[in-house]
């Protein structure tokens, strides 16, 4: 299994330094035909290709922009911790029209606001949509870097949007989860 540190593998041992095509970490593998840093890197990476080759062979279509209001396509702004996709969506709006001060989740969690099952329901499920609208921004981003050769993104580019769509791939996971505990 590949490592993120050379130390993990025994002194003199033979190991290949690579940087993996997908979140563009670097790692250190024992074997000289490792290409992706985990198992779960090269899943994604292959969802990827799938996707890019559905979006290739379809004519003339131009890769969709997220929205489909005219609203611009998702872009990348920033450097290092400060990098965000710059995007707009339409679920955030409702979410802050039921929640103006971002403490829902926090009152529910600490049962201090007995919320209805509805409204618990409503407001996950906004949250919800909210993610998967974001996770497909990102999945967008990453498809046309894959479209392009991997030449469209920087390696922290890439890294940023990796971990973002890991990161968002758990949290749809919970809400789901959550959502189900609600609604059983
Ligand atoms: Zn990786």
């Amino acid at each position: 299994m590949p490592k993120y540190s050379r130390e993990e593998f025994p002194a003199n041992s033979i190991v290949y330094e690579r940087t993996c095509p997908y979140c563009a970490r670097d790692f250190w593998a024992n074997k000289p035909r490792a290409v992706y840093c985990s198992a779960k890197c090269r899943v994604y990476a292959n969802k990827r290709k799938r996707e890019a080759q559905a979006a290739g062979t379809a004519e003339h279509k131009p890769l969709n922009p997220v929205d489909e209001r005219g609203n611009p396509g998702p872009a990348l702004v920033g450097e290092g911790s400060r990098m965000r996709l710059d995007y707009h969506n339409p679920f955030d709006e409702e979410i802050r029209k039921i929640d103006p001060h971002a403490d829902f989740e926090l009152k529910h969690e600490a049962g201090i606001v007995v919320q209805s099952e509805e409204s618990l329901a409503s407001y996950y499920t906004l949250r919800l949509k909210g993610c998967m609208y974001y996770n497909k921004a990102v999945r967008y981003l990453l498809l046309e870097d894959q479209i392009n050769n991997f030449r469209q993104l920087t390696p922290p580019q890439k890294r940023f949007l990796a971990s973002e769509e890991f990161r968002v791939d758990a949290e749809i996971s919970r809400l789901n989860r959550l959502l189900r505990q609600i609604t059983r």
